[in-house]
């Protein structure tokens, strides 16, 4: 099956007694066994739910991976996996990383004495030197929030793979759709899928991926141990989500090119930071490993006053927090997911008072250009 039909199909297995065409929302804790010596498919909700491995079957089919799990949010899904990690392993990150996960590694992950090194993972020769002897991971975000950085998932895992190392690859921003990482040697995908997976901004869910069965136990364990799976109802809204995620991001992916194209003529546009423009740095390797662009595009106007008048005379994008679904929506990275950052490590990256980040929606292109040329210049 084409990706497209997996996403409506990729769980053969699915089947219930009344022959419901949607997987059915199984609402319960827990599950009334057979017989004392009989194994029953489902025993309690928080090891697995009829639900829930609906929707797992289907991320795992369009990951091409081994397993995967649904949890209660994206940051779940980083957490769990980071229980693989202990007291004394070295894990080299990207250092244009989500706020969310950022704030895991400096501030809880660090403190139970696990140590990272933040770098740009785009620099191979870098990644390289940063490599010790107790190095266990590399955690990878391409395109990379906010910056829209590029890193080569193909290239370092050949170089994990020499060393032991493993490499987890958050593929949030381009979804399976654009981006499979596994099939490029990732071990690990991660996703919130509260973003394109959902795509309607209605449901927080994070997924984990893994390539083969010993990584695959590892995280069942950790998971039915620590809990934070995703509720049969948010699995349904996600696996809905799913259906439509192919023509969602087509839409958005064209939506965010003539966007980006309009931005960087516009004079009042300092700097555009879009992964589809062609003399982007990092252009060709996306165009090997990815078969599109996204709908993320950041932006660094000519002043403070102005990113302030765009985000209180938009009309229709929204200015919130999040991305991925079908709303447009702009936000101010130094106020809300970076806020954390200390100023100088912030500012050093460009996450200024003058950088505002969009996610693109699915309205009219055209709409949603005379939106920001409104708010920009009236
Ligand atoms: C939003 C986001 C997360 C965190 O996911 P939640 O579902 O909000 O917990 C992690 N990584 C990336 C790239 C994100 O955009």
């Amino acid at each position: 099956m084409k990706f497209e039909t997996l996403c409506l199909h990729a769980d053969l297995n699915k089947k219930d007694e009344w022959g419901t065409l949607n997987q059915a929302i199984c609402q319960s804790a827990t599950f009334v066994h057979k017989g004392v010596d009989e194994d029953s498919p489902y025993s309690y909700s928080r090891l697995s739910n009829p639900t829930r491995a609906h929707l797992e079957n289907t991320v795992n089919a369009l990951e091409g991976g081994y397993r995967s799990y649904a949890f209660s949010s994206g940051m779940t899904a980083i957490t769990v996996t980071m229980m693989l990690f202990k007291r004394g392993d070295h894990i080299i990150s990207t250092y244009d990383l989500y706020g969310g996960a950022l704030r895991l590694f400096n501030n809880v992950c660090n403190s139970n004495g696990i140590e990272f090194s933040f770098i740009d993972t785009s620099d191979l020769e870098l990644l390289k030197s940063s490599i010790k002897p107790n190095t266990k991971a590399i955690y990878i975000e391409t395109p990379s929030n906010p910056l829209m950085q590029v890193t080569d998932i193909l290239a370092i895992a050949e170089i994990a793979k020499k060393h032991n190392i493993l490499v987890i690859v958050d593929n949030t921003f381009l979804t399976p759709y654009y981006q499979r990482p596994l099939e490029l040697g990732a071990s690990i995908v991660i996703h919130s899928g509260t973003k394109y997976l959902g795509g309607h901004n209605d449901t927080l869910a994070g997924f984990v991926v893994c390539k083969n069965e010993e990584l695959a136990q590892k995280i069942l364990y950790f998971s039915k141990t620590i809990g934070g799976q995703l509720s049969p109802f948010d699995c349904f809204l996600i696996e809905r989500g799913i259906k439509t995620l192919p023509i969602r991001m087509d839409k958005i992916n064209d939506n965010a090119y003539k966007i980006a194209t309009w931005l960087r003529e516009c004079d009042k546009i300092k700097k555009v930071y879009y992964v589809g423009f062609n003399d982007y740095k990092g252009y060709d390797i996306i165009k090997k490993q990815s078969s599109g662009f996204g709908g993320m595009i950041s932006i660094e106007v000519e002043s403070e006053e102005l990113a302030k008048k765009i985000l209180r005379d938009v009309k229709i994008f929204q200015y919130a927090e999040s991305l991925g679904g079908v709303d447009s929506l702009i936000t101010y990275p130094m106020r809300q997911t970076h806020a954390d950052l200390p100023k100088e490590e912030r500012e050093a990256k460009g996450i200024n008072e003058r950088f505002l980040r969009i996610s693109v929606g699915i309205e009219n292109p055209y709409d949603l250009i005379n939106d920001l040329k409104g708010a920009i210049y009236d």
